[in-house]
């Protein structure tokens, strides 16, 4: 029998007694401060939590959610932002119950407005009627073979993080596009850019190609969707998890040092064991200074607006959701809108209907006029009728950008996912947030995680799993891959022959 090393099997024995302990007593428990009670600092907070460490999570917002909030106003559901919630990002579908949700579907197409009329263009496999359409934007075939081939096999089968793995040159998703796998120009400009210019905020010499693949992967195994009660459901199911004594809200921190915690309008410091910055980029650089967090490129800022009217959006079958073909990303431009009472019933009260629109820029870039004699280019007259919400929600800071990571500097510890930053900042200090981690929530929600993982291991705890939902049974993964190339394989042959 195998035996360990006396000093292994000590500290073993040590770590097991320290367990013991703070099983017994809460009060020799490890204390964390985790500041910004968003996705990443909540993800974080749950992990410590579950890795039997006590936590505080100071908010300065009065609710939870940071950048994914909703409001509820007359009955109607506000996101903070257009938001749409991709089922298949694998950090969320491994920390989510995604049976708690009662989800809304984007639906498998979405209007593209080419300055007169709006077709419907989605995905042909889905609904064999968007056949048609999807050729009329001047994507062919070969071009949808080979996405279907990259992204629904290949990166499938390769694994949700291998677009992002730091083996994998980056460049700008255009070059990738056009020179590299030889798509059309109809397909890039018509479709791409159009679908993808309101995610990113920005165009696609812009954007890079390892953050293009990766939510395209995402895209193409699941489609988007929005639950009841909007963005911040999502927010709620973590924050439930977590005892209430954890989070204090409109709870502002104004300084740390080391690893206290100095409250705003308080001359006392509290310490911590450890504090982990989960603020947003801005108030996180106030905290620590720009050196220890780096000072990641923004996209364009932009402002969410909301149009209520009785009835059915206008047209017989308007689809869920429009995006502009051509239009440039200068400020006041509509860049998305959608019916997402039409995606999410519940967002309005029933018989109305909820037009969430979306322009490029602050607030003070456009106003309610110019606004509906744009939207008047899609809709005609009827939107002089509508009724403008006075809740808009700006963000200068919408997120990080994703331009092509050319002067890479990654980390060891981080082949795997190459965007992520590490989390210790200094000794007791870390830090977790989406500008540490790769595009959109999910990049919050893995940069959380880590969070958590780094202070237990400083602390000697062991650190509870990452995952809480069960991944699904291996053979059916392999099932279904090999039904999937099976068919690919298939598909190329009639096609060739
Ligand atoms: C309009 C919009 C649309 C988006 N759409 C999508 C999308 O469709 N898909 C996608 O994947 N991602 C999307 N995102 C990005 C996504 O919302 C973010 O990546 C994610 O919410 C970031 O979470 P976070 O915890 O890193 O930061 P945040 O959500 O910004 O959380 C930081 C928290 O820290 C708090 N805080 C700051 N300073 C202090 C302090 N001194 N003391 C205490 N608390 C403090 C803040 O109040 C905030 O609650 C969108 C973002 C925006 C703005």
């Amino acid at each position: 029998m195998a035996t360990l090393p006396l000093s292994a099997a000590m500290e073993r024995g040590g770590e097991r007694e320290r367990e013991g302990e703070r099983e017994r007593d809460p009060a020799a428990r490890p204390r964390v401060g985790v500041i910004g009670g968003g996705l990443s600092g909540l993800c974080c907070a749950e992990r410590l939590v579950r890795s039997g460490i006590s936590v505080t999570v100071f908010e300065k917002a009065e609710v939870l959610g940071g950048r994914m909030r909703s409001d509820q106003v007359d009955g109607f559901t506000l996101d903070r932002g257009a938001h749409a919630i991709f089922r298949h990002y694998p950090e969320f579908s491994s920390t989510f119950d995604m049976d708690q949700f009662s989800w809304g579907h984007f639906g498998q197409s979405a209007g593209f407005f080419d300055g007169f009329r709006i077709v419907d263009v989605g995905n042909p496999m889905g609904n064999l009627k968007l056949v048609r359409t999807l050729f009329s934007t001047g994507v062919t075939l070969i071009d949808y073979i080979k996405i279907f081939l990259r992204y629904k096999i290949m990166f499938r089968v390769l694994g949700p993080y291998a677009p992002l793995h730091a083996s994998r040159k980056d460049m700008p998703v255009k070059e990738l596009f056009e020179k590299k796998l030889g798509l059309s120009q109809g397909f890039v400009r018509n479709f791409f850019t159009p679908s993808f210019q309101p995610i990113f905020l920005c165009p696609p010499e812009e954007m890079s190609s390892q953050a293009v693949d990766f939510i395209m992967t995402a895209l193409t195994c699941g489609g988007t969707a929005l639950p009841a009660g909007g963005v911040q459901a999502v927010v709620d199911q973590l924050a439930r998890r977590l005892p209430d004594e954890v989070i204090r809200l409109g709870t502002s921190v104004e300084q740390i040092s080391k690893n206290s915690i100095r409250l705003h309008g308080e001359s006392d410091e509290t310490l911590f064991d450890a504090v982990v910055v989960a603020a947003d980029w801005g108030a996180a650089a106030k905290l620590v200074g720009k050196d220890a967090v780096g000072s990641p490129q923004f996209s364009r800022s932009s402002t969410t607006w909301y149009f209520r009217f009785e009835g059915k959006p206008p047209g017989s079958s308007t689809p869920h959701t429009i995006v502009p073909v051509g239009e440039s990303m200068v400020d006041g431009v509509i860049i998305n809108l959608a019916f997402v009472n039409s995606i999410q019933p519940a967002y309005a009260p029933m018989g109305w209907s909820l037009c969430q629109v979306t322009t490029v820029g602050l607030a003070k870039s456009t106003d309610e006029l110019s606004l509906k004699r744009r939207l008047e280019y899609f809709f005609g007259p009827t939107v002089h009728h509508w009724d403008m919400m006075s809740q808009h929600y700006e963000w200068e800071q919408h997120q990080p950008s994703h331009l092509p990571r050319f002067d890479r500097d990654t980390p060891k510890d981080c082949k795997e996912n190459s965007w992520m930053q590490p989390a210790r900042l200094s000794n007791g200090v870390y830090c977790c947030g989406d500008y540490r981690a790769h595009p959109g929530f999910d990049g919050a929600i893995k940069s959380g995680k880590a969070a958590a993982a780094a202070v237990c291991e400083d602390l000697g705890i062991h650190v509870a799993s990452a995952s809480l939902v069960k991944p699904p049974r291996a053979y059916l993964f392999w099932l279904w891959h090999v039904m999937v190339v099976f068919l690919a394989l298939m598909t190329t042959l009639v096609v060739v022959m």
